[in-house]
């Protein structure tokens, strides 16, 4: 069986992981001439947008024997409307980094992956389609998925991000909400050392162009002081792929749309998607079907989505006060079973009600 593995990301090589398992040996693809990120960032994973009760890294561990060591529990989260604050504590999430170190999310699977990858190499789906059985496109985009007509737009937006240093407390995160600078995106500062911690600020709806207004409103209003080593801007759009499989094609990772749009989380269902599908390609199986349950969590919070879609800073005010009620607190944060996709048929009522399904 000839695979070829577009992308030596999470998912791509996840795949490949996978594939390796049933004695199949992809040929992967990587445009890039080294592995992991050029930037120096963290990302995070939070309990209740993902569909398992224990952590990612004992869920990985026991369902697919992949390993990949966190840096750290995510304790405390401390979020800033225009005018209102709240702090949240307890099991949240889990912080990975992102970067060219040996710890980094991309760098533990390749270890695990120990194939060759065939770097430099930037890779178009004609140049390939006839030349393989099976194509796995793990781009982390949805360029292909655009073209081919498969992809549904959630939520548009330009990110800048950067690395700082100064003084931080670890397992922490701090996010801020603020038409203002953040339209109804968000921005936040993750610590992924005592010294260095990753700011974000996402912004829906504009051009790259306007980033640097919203970026330095961002910075005067917060009075955001640190010492900036390096920034990004992306552009990131989240939405849907379907089909996910095309024929011999199978859309992973950011590209088969499993990023969701509320907070923008993408990592787990990067690693499993490439799992899935390499166990599709192996075993014959239907990997729409399989995805289901992924797909389902990423459509539930794009419910979430539609409504601060529709807030402003007045909204953001209520939220952030509500998110930190008592009653709420222990039903979302000390509750080990609260998914976010619990209410999410509530939130699509409202929405349906309310009309506000096609923002
Ligand atoms: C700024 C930022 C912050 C984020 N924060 C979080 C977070 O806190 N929590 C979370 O869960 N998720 C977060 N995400 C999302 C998460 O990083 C992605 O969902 C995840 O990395 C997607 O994995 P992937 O394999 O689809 O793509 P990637 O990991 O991006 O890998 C794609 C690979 O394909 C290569 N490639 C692209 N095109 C080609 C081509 N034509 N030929 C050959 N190679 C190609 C690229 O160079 C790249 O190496 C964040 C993303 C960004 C950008």
């Amino acid at each position: 069986m000839k695979i070829a593995i577009v992308g030596a990301g999470l998912s791509g090589l996840s795949c490949a992981f996978e594939l390796k398992k049933y004695g199949l040996t992809p040929t992967i693809f990587e445009k890039s001439t080294i592995l992991g990120d050029s930037l120096d960032y963290v990302v995070s994973n939070f309990r209740i947008m993902t569909k398992f009760y224990t952590s990612p890294r004992s869920y990985f561990k026991k369902t697919y024997g992949l390993d990949i060591i966190p840096l750290g529990m995510l304790k405390k989260i401390t979020m800033f409307g225009p005018s209102s604050k709240t702090v949240v504590r307890g099991k949240l999430g889990y912080i990975f980094k992102k970067g060219l170190e040996p710890y980094s999310l991309e760098n533990q699977i390749a270890k695990q992956v120990n194939l060759p990858i065939n770097f430099d190499t930037y890779v178009r789906i004609d140049d390939i389609r006839e030349d393989f059985d099976y194509i796995v496109w793990a781009a982390g985009n949805n360029k292909l998925s655009k073209e081919l007509g498969l992809w549904t737009s959630t939520f548009n937006t330009y990110i800048r991000i950067s690395t700082l240093t100064g003084d931080f407390k670890t397992n922490t995160s701090t996010a801020w909400f603020n038409t203002e600078y953040a339209r109804n995106g968000y921005a936040y500062l993750t610590p992924y050392s005592k010294k260095n911690a990753t700011l974000t600020l996402i912004v829906n709806n504009i051009t790259l162009e306007e980033l640097d207004f919203y970026w330095k409103e961002f910075l005067g209003k917060e009075q955001i002081r640190y010492k900036i080593l390096e920034t990004r801007d992306v552009e990131y759009m989240t939405g849907l792929t379907f089909p996910m499989r095309l024929n011999n094609i199978y859309f992973v990772g950011n590209s088969g749309g499993l990023t969701e749009s509320c907070l923008g989380c993408g990592t787990i269902n990067a690693i499993e998607s490439g799992i899935i599908a390499a166990r599709c390609i192996a075993k014959k199986l239907d990997y729409d079907e399989l995805m289901k349950k992924n797909v389902n969590i990423i459509k539930a919070t794009h419910e979430f989505r539609k409504v601060l879609n529709t807030f402003d800073n007045n909204d953001f005010d209520k939220f952030v006060t509500f998110l930190g009620a008592p009653g709420v607190k222990q039903f979302i944060y000390n509750n080990p079973f609260f998914k976010t996709k619990d209410i999410a048929q509530f939130l699509k009522y409202y929405n349906k009600f309310t009309k506000n399904n096609n923002r």
